[in-house]
């Protein structure tokens, strides 16, 4: 081996190009525990402000992808196709297009995450249902995948070992917020998944990821180009979340949303999304239906028994309920101008339906209620919010999050499409 990791660390300091050589002995050694984490943290570092180019970004992944295993889903009679999101307040659209999609006659093999932070995630709000199992051994997941067609679940330890020692790292050195960094993370888990499609949610707004409009349009087209690179088909769509989707937050809370979007209802806002995503990702597959009628007449529904059923879930059992309320009044009349929409997820963590760290317990009744979307009519005294928690204490840090966090006024605002922009 012609390098050491004092020359990997000067090359990228002194904004110069990392050979292939130097990018698979830092990803291999942090990986195999060589490379001590001060080290990688420096690195990590300097690719915060020095930045990876095509070619090096290109090596960063495959060894990502190579530092662990690759499924091999040719077992499956039908087209693989998977949907990832960057997060949002109120995202559960994969608990109803995971079914919706395999209903149409594609194989999905979601590999979710938990919620850390101000965004949900999918693990936590599928174990608020009774029994539910998300961690399955190799075995139960294939044969789930081949029962059911689809399967939700958490990745295993051969997925993208480097991915789970860098994302840590990055997580308590302040090295997350980087375009190539988050672009090899996200698609290094989802090519080794296996799929042969990828429909990627990229979230725009005050709730987003980034924060920031063109550096997320940079995110989508970067995943965009990893995945198409590596032979995953991929589209990017890029959405709205400058307020909560749909109007539950919360694990337990956005269930019962899902489960009223699967039954025909629920708000249009999650509907629109989830049919836009299912027909993307239908294409992607290569398969021509419409998937409408398919949510409609309950064959999204039928699936996601199915598949609630086959990782021990018990839908017959309610749901869990937080044992307190809040309401947060408008305090003037007028239209709802704007939503902190981060601050509002910040709000549904500190209620207890996040976690601080991994270990921590999420509270499943816990989350908001949004009585009030941008443009509705409001009057002095109407709810805005419905907060839940099972610890009345917790009220206090929630509210101090939403100060400020909503304005009523007067005319209609502007408000950004629920699609903004497609990227292929
Ligand atoms: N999600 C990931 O999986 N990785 C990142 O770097 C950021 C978000």
């Amino acid at each position: 081996m012609a390098t050491d990791i004092l020359d990997v660390l000067r090359t990228k300091r002194d904004g110069k190009t990392l050979s292939d050589e130097q990018i698979r002995f830092f990803i291999e050694g942090y990986t195999a525990g060589t490379i001590a984490d001060e080290q990688a943290s420096a690195l990590l570092m300097a690719i915060v402000f020095r930045g990876l180019s095509a070619g090096e970004l290109a090596t960063w992944t495959a060894a990502m992808i190579d530092s662990g295993d690759r499924a091999d889903l040719s077992f499956l009679d039908r087209p693989t196709v998977d949907k990832h999101s960057t997060g949002g307040v109120g995202d559960k659209i994969s608990l109803i297009l995971v079914p919706l999609v395999v209903a149409c006659g594609a194989a999905v093999p979601q590999l979710a995450g938990r919620g850390l932070g101000h965004t949900g995630g999918t693990l936590d709000k599928m174990e608020s249902i009774s029994g539910f199992r998300s961690m399955l051994t190799a075995e139960r997941y294939r044969e789930v995948l081949e029962e059911v067609g689809g399967v939700i679940a958490g990745a295993s330890g051969d997925i993208a070992p480097a991915d789970r020692k860098l994302y840590s790292l990055r997580d308590v050195t302040g090295t997350v917020e980087s375009v190539p960094l988050i672009a090899s993370s996200i698609m290094s888990k989802k090519i080794a998944e296996g799929t042969g499609g990828l429909v990627l949610d990229v979230k725009l707004g005050s709730g987003s990821f980034l924060g920031d409009d063109a550096l997320t349009r940079t995110l989508a087209e970067t995943m965009v180009g990893i995945g198409n690179d590596n032979g995953v088909r991929t589209v990017a769509l890029l959405t709205d979340m400058d307020q909560p989707l749909g109007r539950a937050a919360g694990n337990a809370l956005e269930v019962t949303e899902s489960l009223e979007v699967l039954a025909g209802g629920g708000p249009a806002d999650v509907r629109e999304l989830t049919l836009v995503l299912a027909r993307e990702m239908l294409a992607v597959a290569g398969l021509d239906v419409d998937p409408e009628p398919v949510l409609d007449d309950g064959r999204a529904m039928g699936v996601f028994e199915r598949l609630v059923a086959a990782q021990g879930g018990d839908l017959s059992r309610p749901l869990p309920t937080a044992a307190h309320t809040h309401v947060v009044q408008a305090d003037c009349s007028g239209q709802v101008q704007r939503m902190d929409c981060r601050a509002i997820g910040i709000a549904v963590w500190r209620l207890g339906a996040g976690r601080a760290r991994k270990e921590d317990d999420v509270s499943y009744g816990a989350g908001a209620l949004v009585e009030a979307k941008v443009g509705d009519r409001v009057e002095a005294g109407d709810p805005l919010l419905v907060l839940h928690a099972d610890d009345e204490e917790r009220f206090a840090g929630a509210l101090a999050a939403l100060d400020g966090a909503i304005d009523v006024g007067d005319g209609q605002p502007e408000r950004r499409p629920l699609v903004a922009e497609r990227v292929t």
